[in-house]
């Protein structure tokens, strides 16, 4: 029987990367169920090819058009609409495996509830972890499942950390954090890491002076030199905030205490990310910058499968490049080093206060530069509370969008 794979942002890009490599191997993966926010003809569109058991729109308005275009489709599969049916078809006995690829903090029930459920997460939606990282890891523990990165730098490092073997270390507080019985039995430590080297490409404006960043358009930001993305994880690129925000999914998915990450920007996007060890050796996961490697090494793992990415060529390749990221210049990175310090929910203080000011320069109302200004503002009005449970950290994460929306009222 195949496997069967929920895919929650179906009609983004790492929907679409997801169901490109399951469409590679119908004996091994089903696509059963399909999820997405408002876009109802792409929606269907993937349904019709991709015959899922059930749809879920977000937006429950959109439910009857739904219904109508699928049976237009001559598609028969089961509709429901809401945030609630995405978080219950997540926990659900439809799927084995949930690829969590929504945007934004709009992920995080449906991440928990496939986490609590015991799902083999594939995790995609960092703002889940970076949001709720140690509630996440609590719903792992609870529900005894898997989790197995996505984003391509921490599939990078979980391909590079030792595998299958067991230590005598095993009861260390940050056994398992990834999944049960697996290879990362035994803190960092103990398996002789001794930093986590993420790579950042430096995205679209490397090299560039703050002077020369003004007058930046969302077009212009968009505009990724090697990966193509949605909107807001390009931009987050492009501030280098998606590296911070990385920073702080590698110390809760690998127990990484913050002075054990490194940053290097590494322009090509081909080292992935790297892992070094107390006896100099240092191990790296290369390959074309093609998200559809992690994801059918996420899909597959512990086997490997094909993803259709083509042969990375070293020979073809310039000299591999890299450097120190820009601090000064992109200072989203420097206050998600800040934020991850500061502990508590500062992380998740962060992230909504970014969501907020990306979707405020995504619609032309915010200067690119003023992104980090709105996040430093909104980190400075709220100190980091302890981290209690779901409840308070959304409602938190509400005040946050608040503060960070009156300091755009108070900049215009
Ligand atoms: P995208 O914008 O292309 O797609 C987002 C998906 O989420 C869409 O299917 C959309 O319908 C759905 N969605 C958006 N808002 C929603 C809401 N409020 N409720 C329910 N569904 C909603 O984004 P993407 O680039 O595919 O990124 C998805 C996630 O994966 C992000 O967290 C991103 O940081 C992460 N990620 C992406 C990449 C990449 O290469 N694209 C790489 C690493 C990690
Ligand atoms: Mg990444």
């Amino acid at each position: 029987m195949p496997q069967k794979v929920a895919i929650l942002g179906a009609t983004g890009s790492i929907g679409g990367s997801t169901l490109d490599v399951i469409a590679r191997h119908p004996q091994r993966f089903h696509a059963s169920v399909l999820t997405a926010h408002r876009n109802v003809d792409a929606l269907v569109a993937l349904c019709a090819v991709h015959r899922p058991e059930l749809a879920v729109i977000a937006d429950p308005a959109l439910e009857p058009l739904l219904a109508q275009r699928l049976r237009a489709a001559g598609v028969a599969c089961d509709i429901a609409s809401g945030h609630a049916a995405i978080t219950a078809a997540a926990a659900s006995t439809l799927c084995d495996t949930v690829v969590a690829a929504i945007v934004g903090a709009a992920g995080l029930d449906s991440t928990l509830a496939a986490a609590r459920a015991g799902k083999r997460l594939l995790l995609a939606n960092k703002e889940s972890v970076v949001m709720a990282g140690t509630l996440l890891l609590e719903a792992l523990a609870e529900g005894g499942g898997e989790l197995i990165p996505v984003d391509s730098e921490h599939n990078a490092i979980f391909q590079c950390l030792p595998g299958g073997r067991s230590t005598p270390h095993n009861n260390q507080p940050h056994n398992n954090r990834l999944h049960n019985g697996g290879p990362h039995n035994g803190s960092l430590r103990a398996n002789g890491v001794r930093r986590l080297i993420l790579t950042a490409s430096g995205g679209p404006f490397r090299g560039r002076t703050r002077a020369e960043l003004a007058g930046i358009t969302p077009d212009q930001a968009c505009k990724h030199p090697n990966w193509t993305m949605g909107r807001k994880i390009s931009v987050d690129s492009a501030t280098l905030m998606n590296k911070g925000l990385e920073v702080i999914e590698a110390h809760h998915l690998f127990g990484a205490p913050v002075d054990v990450i490194e940053v290097l920007v590494h322009p090509q996007s081909l080292v992935h990310s790297l892992v070094e060890y107390v006896d100099g050796s240092v191990l790296a996961q290369l390959g074309n910058p093609d998200m559809r490697t992690a994801i059918a090494h996420a899909l597959a793992w512990p086997d490997r499968i094909e993803a259709g990415v083509a042969p990375l060529d070293l020979a073809a390749c310039a000299p591999l490049a890299f450097g120190p990221p820009d601090l000064l210049t992109f200072r989203c990175l420097a206050l998600a080093f800040q934020a991850l310090r500061a502990g508590g929910d500062a992380t998740a203080i962060l992230n909504a206060a970014n969501e907020v000011a990306v979707e405020a320069f995504l619609a032309g109302g915010l200067p690119f530069l003023s992104i980090a200004d709105v996040v430093e503002s909104v980190l400075t009005e709220l100190p980091p509370q302890a981290v209690v449970d779901v409840q308070t950290l959304v409602e938190r994460d509400r005040l946050a969008r608040e503060a960070a929306r009156q300091v755009l009222c108070n900049a215009c």
